[in-house]
């Protein structure tokens, strides 16, 4: 086997269809977020702003979490030394848990190193602790949930996106007494577009079903306390097991599920993912702790961040730029076309040191290449005027048309 020519092929393939993906250098300035310095392969530099990061609340440089990351490396170190059961387990791991099943008023929670890992093992998971069991997935949920599931090995079936009917059509054809697993998302974060969370909950509800709900997008933004769409639309309490990430809007690392203490119980006994690794640095937990604990009670944070979004979605809609907007905090820029795309993107942060990335296939569908913006409290109103000058000018210069798509 020449192994070197296999890799070739495989690169090749993916230059050839232009999805070979580039990451841009970037070093973020304590304090100076969404500003960063962007470091060109040919050792020069500019400061750049950031337009696309998912640290939504600009919880990464908050000082409540800072301290408490700092506090807890004089206290203990860098790593935790061990996996959860082989004397990784510390106060900080104990206090997290305890901070999210709060959050989410439920009895447990269990934290895994990345949201990713919590939807993989989790899910790959269920269907041992289930024999027989039928999970029914939406067709636009996560790569990590599709992951999880596939390697759970059980019946499986995909439902279109946000279609309840068809979810209904599949829940009526599978045998009675078997049990069902119905997994979906609050918010898909490329369209920015929320689940059918109630009408879901209720068909779990008739046809004896557990609900499992991705919420990687909605903690810390959406309900009073930050606890995501469950807890804003009043359904926490018919969501069976929620998955939420620590690395997003509360600016940290690591990702966890909430449940009755039973499910944790059993996850945490027979989740690959969760036993046979190392748990987080006992710094993180605390860092993300005292950011998931800070968002309990900072509904400003939240109302100023979901102003951002409506100001940066209304003035681009006032240039008749074409907008994905359903309403949530993600505003998505429908360009359709992958070149001028990535074009813009490119004259974005060349010209104006604005970075966001061209979202092209396959994390979108072909036609339906964007630039999503995330804009946050940070970004003030200098800022969000600077991109929409620049995105006023550069869509004539592309030749792009200015039209509505509406939600
Ligand atoms: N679930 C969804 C819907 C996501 O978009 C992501 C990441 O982007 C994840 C899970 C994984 O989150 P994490 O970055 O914590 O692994």
């Amino acid at each position: 086997m020449d192994y070197a020519a296999a890799l070739d092929t495989a690169l090749n393939r993916l230059h050839d269809e232009g999805r070979y993906r580039t990451f841009i250098d970037i070093e973020r300035r304590k304090g100076a977020y969404p500003s960063a310095v962007w470091r060109r392969p040919d050792g020069t530099e500019q400061d750049i702003v950031v337009w696309c990061g998912n640290d939504y609340l600009g919880m990464g440089q908050h000082p409540a979490v800072l301290s408490a990351m700092h506090e807890a490396i004089e206290a203990t170190g860098a790593g935790s030394g061990g996996t959860r059961n082989i004397s990784g387990t510390t106060v900080y791991h104990k206090r997290l848990e305890a901070e999210l099943a709060d959050l989410h008023r439920k009895e447990a929670a269990l934290i895994f190193t990345s949201a990713y890992i919590a939807n993989e093992a989790t899910l790959s998971t269920l269907p041992k602790l289930f024999p027989g069991l039928v999970i029914l997935s939406d067709a636009l949920n996560h790569a990590s949930m599709i992951e999880g599931i596939r390697h759970g090995n059980c019946e499986k079936h995909i439902f279109r996106h946000n279609d309840v009917a068809h979810l209904r059509e599949l829940l009526e054809a599978v045998e009675p007494g078997r049990p069902v697993v119905i997994a979906f998302e609050s918010i898909y974060s490329m369209d920015g577009d929320f689940g059918p969370m109630r009408e879901i909950c209720d068909l779990a509800e008739e046809f004896g079903a557990l609900t499992y709900l991705d919420e990687v997008h909605a903690v810390g933004m959406y309900g009073p306390r930050g606890a995501g769409v469950a807890e804003r639309d009043g359904l926490m309490d018919r969501i069976d097991i929620v998955n939420g990430t620590l690395a997003k809007a509360y600016g940290v690392m690591g990702g966890y599920i909430a449940a009755s203490a039973k499910m944790c119980d059993a996850i945490r006994s027979y989740a690959p993912g969760f036993i046979f690794t190392t748990s987080l640095p006992p710094a993180v937990a605390a860092g993300a702790a005292a950011s998931v604990a800070h968002l309990k009670t900072d509904q400003l944070l939240r109302d100023r961040h979901q102003t951002q979004a409506r100001i940066l979605k209304m003035r681009l809609k006032g240039l008749g730029l074409p907008l994905i907007d359903h309403g949530s905090h993600i505003v998505p820029v429908h360009v359709g076309n992958p070149v001028k795309c990535k074009m813009l993107s490119d004259m974005l942060l060349e010209d104006f040191g604005i970075y966001v990335q061209p979202i092209n296939f396959p994390t979108v569908p072909r036609g339906t290449e964007r630039l999503r913006f995330t804009p946050s409290p940070v970004h003030g109103p200098e800022l969000l005027d600077g991109l929409v000058k620049a995105m006023d000018s550069l869509w004539g210069r592309c030749e792009l048309n200015r039209a509505h798509l509406s939600a």
